[in-house]
């Protein structure tokens, strides 16, 4: 469904009159093409600062020097900052807060548009004083609201909340979160262990086989193509209805179709017959596919209830449970849940729909130390309003609001929420695991 909004307040002829009837003015956001190449930050104007004391500044020095990145110690006359990555481990009292109104207040004037914030902190639950606890967990609210102020220029700024020893986790994070692949995730925590990991590389899932369900179309189409540009060998999934479409992703991608409905009893034991046979095992699992099915609780019949919590979530826990059960999800695999923001704070209309979707949250969160000692990482991505056929059904006004209650004011591309998959896809991700991070243009409501 095409943004109306976004192309009148893009054109030079109509950019006036958005702006003086006081519509939201959302700008044009970058994103990356293809695969990650060795220098995805290449040309990118970056600032890199610390809080004194601070542990991760080499790091993350490093991992922008590495990924290409322009890396200056202050800004020159005219030049604009395109990345600012800052490190707040140090932080422990109030007054050491100050440091983030120090790096940052000065060089917000001179941010370029789609400019890139990452800042790093100590994770306040392994802090033991309630103080220095509680200044780590401050810094959350200082990055979701730069996020919600730099928006209006494209902007995005998230947070790495880093556990002792896990300094080079930071490589693979900086070249997401730092660069163009970030578009549409902002205000969010990712939270870093010490694992061990291959740094990150182009193409680092060559040789790997990656399940994605759901991915006739929208979201899933989108992930399967991105996780083949990085290398994958794809094996797309969906529903009979929807064979058509699922063949042409699979084509596309270079993968292999398998027609197949999630939710049937005898779906693990399908999906595991044919992995076996096609594939030998899967390294990176997509539960993309999930279905709404809305109404007010006090007129939803039973049926309705039942078939969102079958495709949403139980069909996701039964389908790992066989997996792992059987061998055929590899060590140091990679287990992505498409949860949703209505998981997160609840939507009208929504209860089946919202109780499948924060569920996956809860799953990710028990399961990840279950998996953790076979190098298994498992994670879920919460999508805000994203522009597929599934927001499509909106009716207008309820579809206006969702597009521009953010802090980006527009819906999200299914790209956007790929990218965020891809990045806990990667090897170099093996810090990464029990997290849920949102890809919602920093909704304003809401969680
Ligand atoms: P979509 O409706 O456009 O596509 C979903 C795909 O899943 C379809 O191809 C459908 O045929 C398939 N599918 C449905 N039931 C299936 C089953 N039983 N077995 C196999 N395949 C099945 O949806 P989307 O917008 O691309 O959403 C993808 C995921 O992201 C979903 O889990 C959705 O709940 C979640 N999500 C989407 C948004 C959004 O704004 N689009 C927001 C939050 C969460």
């Amino acid at each position: 469904m095409a943004d109306l909004l976004l192309r009148l307040a893009n054109d030079r002829r109509s950019a006036g009159l958005i702006r003086k009837l006081g519509l939201p003015t959302p700008v044009r956001l970058a994103r990356a093409e293809g695969a990650y190449d060795d220098a995805p930050l290449a040309g990118r104007v970056t600032l890199v600062g610390a809080a004194p004391g601070g542990l991760a500044v080499d790091a993350l020095q490093k991992a922008a020097a590495e990924a290409g990145a322009t890396c200056v110690a202050a800004l020159a006359e005219g030049q604009s900052a395109d990345t600012l990555l800052f490190d707040a481990t140090a932080c422990r009292a109030p007054a050491d807060l100050a440091a983030l109104h120090g790096f940052f207040a000065p060089k917000l004037r001179r941010l370029a548009r789609n400019a890139r914030v990452l800042v790093v902190s100590a994770d306040p639950s392994e802090l033991a004083d309630p103080v220095a606890a509680a200044t780590a967990r401050g810094i959350e609210g200082f990055v979701r609201a730069l996020g919600k102020e730099i928006g209006r220029r494209g902007a995005t700024a998230n947070l790495a909340r880093l556990a002792p020893g896990a300094e080079s986790q930071l490589a693979g994070l900086v070249r997401f979160c730092g660069g163009p692949r970030c578009t549409y995730v902002s205000g969010q925590v990712f939270r870093l262990t010490s694992a061990p990991a291959p740094a990150p590389a182009a193409r680092q899932l060559a040789g790997k086989v990656a399940v994605v369900t759901g991915a006739a179309r929208g979201i899933g189409a989108a992930t399967a193509q991105r996780l083949s540009e990085e290398g994958a060998r794809v094996v797309c999934v969906d529903v009979a209805a929807a064979r058509d479409a699922l063949y042409e992703t699979a084509a596309r991608v270079g993968g292999l179709p398998l027609v197949l409905d999630i939710a049937a009893p005898d779906a693990p034991a399908a999906l595991s017959a044919f992995l076996r046979e096609k594939t030998r095992g899967v390294d990176v699992l997509v539960h993309n596919a999930g279905i709404t099915r809305d109404k007010t609780l006090a007129n939803m019949k039973p049926d309705v209830w039942d078939a969102v919590i079958a495709v949403n979530f139980t069909a996701i826990t039964a389908i790992d449970a066989e997996l792992l059960a059987n061998g055929l999800l590899h060590d140091s695999g990679r287990v992505v849940c498409l949860s949703s923001v209505s998981g997160v704070a609840g939507n009208f209309g929504q209860t089946n729909y919202a109780t499948s979707k924060a569920a996956l949250i809860g799953y990710v969160a028990a399961q990840a130390p279950r998996l953790a000692a076979r190098g298994i990482t498992i994670n879920a991505v919460a999508p805000g309003f994203i522009e597929t056929p599934m927001t499509a059904r909106i009716p207008l006004m309820m579809r206006e609001a969702g597009r521009r209650l953010n802090a980006l004011s527009q819906g999200g591309q299914p790209r956007d929420v790929a990218e965020l998959v891809t990045f806990f896809a990667l090897p170099a991700s093996a810090g990464v695991s029990g997290n849920t991070v949102r890809a919602c243009g920093l909704a304003l409501i809401g969680a």
